[in-house]
């Protein structure tokens, strides 16, 4: 062997890997082009599953080979959140400018801890682009996260500091009073945050809905004076700009007018909703989040960037800085050279190595406009009411929660003993049946079928499939043994 075949893992023949690498390329548009063909979700075989216990290779093998075996292994058997069909959870559907901005992003493998480079230009290019999104002030700063799960937990290290200063970074939390505040509808990514900020999960203290499904603000005014009374230090309320179960979304503006009168943080979860500022029929709905003192939230979802990429927003952006900022002797800055630029990412947030999340956005806000964007989820919501509306003509179906924005909760009615577990066979066989992916959830205690129309792909027609599908599966289970299908 010569030297470069040793130590080099580039091609030896480019030209076949060049056509190698067109082929996978194909294949993928090929995949996205026909997408509707497919079913949305299959069962995986036992043989498929086996094959994946296979030890680690000692020796190479072709790309081809590789492919091949992602096509016929990988490829069919993931959870299909690009298909039209799918409605489970709350999944963005992928774009081709985001397939290839991947491809981009890979081939030039850049680290977007800090030093100079026009890749870190472009993360900063989002945060500018962001502020005037959400109409954040021109200091506000910001940085790309795995998503709002982690923008949550960075949110509270960074409202930490601004309520205890620094020292909290050398003396950590230890015994503390601090009470958060959120609906009985908050993403469970709260709780988790809370938990790993050392924070613990019972500073969170909930507050009722009010009529609307919203948290009911005059609730939590009590609460705060209660809280306070008892000794207890009131420190940040968490409000969603679109709950996860119902899309709901609270009253932004006055959690905002309440939280400054207390002082306390304002954090805002915008992992469902927050992007729908894009456009001008749903901005309206998220009137407040403009004066949140930190946002987080997720370009996956409905904003159809490739997984990942979140988003978090903070107001006052020095206090990023002094929460993450950890000098380094090997992280010196220089006045040129690789390693001059003033904000490097490394001083924002708990990573240092980090991919290029910032270019499959930039590029897809690029390729279709927010203003397609915004009209797309508005479309989604449009899809949302149609679906309320068939469901409500429906007399075996019953709606279970107001349509705010792109989420539709509803059930297959039947005696109250055997309901909830009669929908939840219906979305286990919907899924099965490779028509529909939705997902189930509780709202106010009882099982529902939820549908989030979080797809750019799905159209009238996969919820006519949907609600189809359904009412078959309804009637079939109603009359025989649930457990028979
Ligand atoms: C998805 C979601 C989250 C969590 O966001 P990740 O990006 O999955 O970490 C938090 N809140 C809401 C409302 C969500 O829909």
């Amino acid at each position: 062997m010569t030297e470069s075949s040793l130590s080099s893992l580039d091609p030896e023949n480019w030209e076949s890997e060049r056509h190698q690498a067109h082929a996978m390329l194909d294949d993928l548009l090929d995949y996205l082009q026909n997408l509707p063909e497919r079913p949305v979700w299959q069962p995986i075989p036992a043989s498929v599953r086996h094959s994946f216990q296979e030890g680690s290779p000692g020796a190479g093998q072709p790309l081809k080979e590789i492919h091949q075996r992602f096509m016929r292994d990988i490829l069919p058997y993931a959870v299909g959140n690009a298909h039209p069909g799918f409605m489970g959870w709350v999944h963005g559907g992928g774009t081709v400018a985001g397939l290839l901005a991947e491809m981009l992003a890979g081939g030039l493998n850049a680290n977007l801890g800090g030093r100079d480079q026009i890749p870190v230009a472009v993360e900063q290019q989002i945060l500018r682009w962001a502020r005037t999104w959400f109409r954040f002030p021109e200091t506000a700063q910001g940085i790309f996260t795995t998503g709002t799960s982690q923008g949550t937990l960075m949110a509270l290290w960074v409202a930490r500091v601004a309520l205890w200063g620094e020292k909290v970074r050398q003396e950590g939390v230890g015994a503390h009073t601090l009470t958060v505040y959120a609906a009985p509808t908050v993403h469970g990514c709260l709780h988790k945050a809370l938990d790993l900020s050392g924070l613990g999960k019972k500073s969170l203290h909930l507050v009722d809905l009010d009529e609307s499904g919203r948290m009911d603000v005059s609730a939590l005014q009590v609460q705060i004076g209660k809280d306070r009374q008892a000794g207890l230090t009131p420190f940040m309320v968490v409000g969603s700009a679109g709950t996860v179960d119902t899309g709901a979304i609270d009253d932004l503006a006055a959690l905002a007018a309440l939280c400054r009168t207390e002082s306390l943080w304002f954090h805002v979860d915008g992992a469902l909703g927050a992007l729908g500022c894009w456009s001008a029929e749903l901005a309206p709905l998220f009137q407040g989040i403009e004066q949140a003192d930190s946002l987080a939230f997720d370009f996956h979802k409905w904003g159809q960037v490739p997984y990942d990429a979140g988003f978090l927003l903070i107001r006052e952006g020095s206090l990023q800085r002094r929460t993450f900022s950890s000098p380094a002797r090997y992280l010196a800055r220089e006045e040129r050279g690789a390693a001059a630029g003033e904000d490097w990412p490394c001083d924002l947030g708990p990573d240092l190595s980090r991919g290029f999340r910032a270019l499959k956005t930039w590029m897809t806000v690029r390729r279709y406009g927010t203003e397609r964007l915004g009209a797309m989820m508005a479309h989604t919501c449009a899809l949302a009411r149609f679906m309320a509306d068939r469901v409500n003509r429906e007399t075996s179906l019953e709606l279970m929660a107001p349509v705010t924005l792109n989420i539709v909760c509803f059930r297959y009615r039947a005696e109250p003993a055997r309901v909830d577990a009669l929908n939840a066979q219906i979305a286990i066989a919907l899924q099965e049946s490779g028509i529909a992916v939705p997902s189930t959830t509780l709202v106010r205690g009882q099982r529902v079928l939820r549908v989030a129309l979080v797809n750019h792909r799905t159209r009238a027609r996969d919820l006519e499939a949907l609600i189809c599908a359904v009412l078959h599966l309804g009637q079939r289970f109603s009359t025989g043994r649930i457990q028979s299908s």
